[in-house]
């Protein structure tokens, strides 16, 4: 983060940063304002050949992947299954014999809710959908229905695709690491001025005061250390955020050593998000982190960093593997979603509404309006 603008201490006008300088005279009210120096000794850090020696000298394994030709998926078959529904789109896929070499993953989150559980859950939020389409119903009437893996299903007459609830892993990476961040900022103190001023009561100037809160900054600067344990960011490329942010948290301190067979009866997707791709995201988050730790640093009523140069130290990271049930269903060309985290139970899905019912219930509104504002003139 560099600066190129900074505010005047006397009176906070944007004043212009010239690199070399170290003092500068404010051209609105002439005030001298000193620069501190920033932080030195800080070096580029090698993010990507770190990443690379760390991806590899981690574990990996070939996998027969199936990428899915409608949405982009890549996600394994269970054994000695050639095709299947995709379960994050409902288009069927078949197995095309290639491989490739993926990170193996070293933590798993069993699944802690049971097939037959997602399943009422799924007839439950339908039941409740009073604006779904009808088709929508007749699919929660054949989730019920004992199919393996995930076929492919469409009804006849029906103008729904879709398939069975299937349980998947989606891909995160986790990672952990220290940092060291030296900065330069701003603290503000609060403090309040008496201002004199003319009130006119009655037609006649009155002499008053008033209370006004001003901010007094000055330079701050320091280093923060933080410690970062199991920030998750996900590794799927089939899901949009806004649906992985709807399923909520993920109680990564249960994770557990992966085994093959967590994945017998499940299917994993593989991840699209590569180690560094992850790594970049994961330092967002810890940039925001590191930047909170720096505010209570500087204390004070209001800061303003200018300048931080988080170091990091001991990353490490996990490819972890987190459970879903997901029943996918294409109505009139769209994709539908019903998502539950199988650790949690919470829900996240995307539903058609049917038009004449929406009209239908718009209607009938309009008539309690008719009927409520009919009474109301009525009693005047
Ligand atoms: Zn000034
Ligand atoms: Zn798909």
């Amino acid at each position: 983060m560099s600066v190129a603008t900074f505010p005047c201490l006397s009176c906070g006008a944007e004043l212009e940063f010239k690199p070399g300088t170290n003092s500068l005279t404010c051209p609105y009210c002439h005030g001298l304002n000193e620069i501190p120096e920033l932080p030195e000794g800080v070096e580029e850090q090698d993010f990507q050949g770190m990443l690379g020696r760390l991806d590899k000298d981690a574990e990996h394994v070939d996998r027969l992947d199936v990428p899915c030709g409608s949405c982009g998926a890549v996600v394994e078959l269970p054994e000695n299954v050639t095709s299947a529904a995709c379960p994050f789109c409902g288009s069927n896929v078949v197995a095309t014999g290639a491989s490739h070499r993926i990170i193996k993953p070293q933590g798993v989150l069993p699944f802690g809710i049971a097939r037959d559980k997602a399943q009422s859950m799924f007839r439950e939020w339908i039941g409740g959908l009073w604006f779904a389409p009808s088709d929508l119903k007749q699919l929660a009437a054949m989730t019920g229905v004992e199919l393996s893996g995930g076929r492919a299903m469409s009804g006849a007459g029906s103008s729904m695709q879709g398939s069975v609830l299937s349980g998947v892993y989606l891909p995160y990476w986790t990672f952990d690491a220290k940092t060291t961040t030296p900065y330069t900022g701003q603290r503000g103190d609060a403090y309040y001025e008496t201002q004199s001023y003319t009130a006119m009561v009655n037609g006649r100037p009155q002499p008053r005061t008033r209370q006004v809160r001003k901010i007094r900054w000055s330079w701050a600067s320091g280093t923060v250390f933080n410690v970062f344990d199991d920030v998750l960011v996900p590794a799927t490329g089939s899901l949009p955020q806004k649906t992985l942010t709807s399923l909520g948290s993920w109680d990564t301190k249960d994770v557990v050593a992966y085994n093959d067979a967590f994945l017998s009866g499940f299917r994993a997707e593989s991840y699209t998000v590569t180690l560094a791709e992850g790594f970049s995201l994961a330092q967002r988050r810890m940039e925001r982190m590191i930047e909170d730790t720096i505010r209570r640093d500087i204390g004070g009523d209001e800061q303003r960093i200018h300048s931080m140069s988080p170091h990091y130290q001991e990353i490490t990271f996990k490819h972890v593997l987190v459970p879903v049930w997901i029943s996918s269903y294409r109505y009139r060309g769209k994709i539908f979603r019903f998502i539950v985290n199988a650790r949690s139970g919470r829900i996240a899905a995307e539903r058609p509404y049917s038009g004449w019912k929406i009209t239908l219930a718009v209607v009938l509104a309009l008539i309690a309006i008719g009927v409520v504002v009919l009474v109301v003139a009525s009693q005047r």
